[in-house]
């Protein structure tokens, strides 16, 4: 795995695959006030800056952030429970690959798509299935999931019993 995570540190896009266990009901940026039932959720997105997807996924999976990005108020109020990296990989590719998926949909057009022409919106819908989707989806492209917990920073070491 760490082997794994210096790959990682190339620029590319991902998909992470979000649950919410309640309704989230809140105002998320240009969007305004949105609501999405309880469930799961595919998130699509691209890191192109230094220390690349890494480190853009260490973001997404910690809890203490300040909200800049539409996800950030869907991966607070709920949790990212999987994450397929895709080096090199387009995150537009990757949504029209999952709008293809006959169990997904856009339940908020323009979310996390600001910058974007071509897609309706970089955040699907799962209904029915959600680690079963995200599967389907890397074995589609080859690609390998990764659990959250590998994106989380190292806990501070435990001082020795003296
Ligand atoms: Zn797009």
């Amino acid at each position: 795995m760490m082997q794994e995570n210096k790959i990682l540190k190339q620029p590319g896009a991902y998909v992470l695959l979000i649950e919410l266990d309640k309704i989230y009901t809140g105002s998320v940026g240009s969007l305004g006030e949105i609501s999405l039932a309880a469930g799961h959720y595919l998130y699509f997105g691209s890191a192109r800056g230094p220390g690349g997807l890494a480190s853009r996924l260490k973001r997404h999976v910690r809890s203490d952030k300040k909200i800049h990005w539409h996800v950030d108020h869907i991966t607070l109020a709920g949790k990212v429970v999987g994450i397929l990296p895709v080096v090199d990989g387009r995150e537009c590719n990757l949504c029209d690959l999952g709008r293809k998926m006959a169990n997904l949909s856009v339940p908020v057009p323009g979310f996390g798509s600001s910058d974007c022409k071509s897609c309706p919106a970089h955040f699907l819908a799962v209904h029915g299935g959600g680690v079963e989707v995200l599967e389907a989806l890397a074995v589609e492209i080859k690609e390998e999931i990764y659990p959250a917990a590998s994106f989380l920073p190292t806990t501070a070491a435990q001082p020795s019993t003296v």
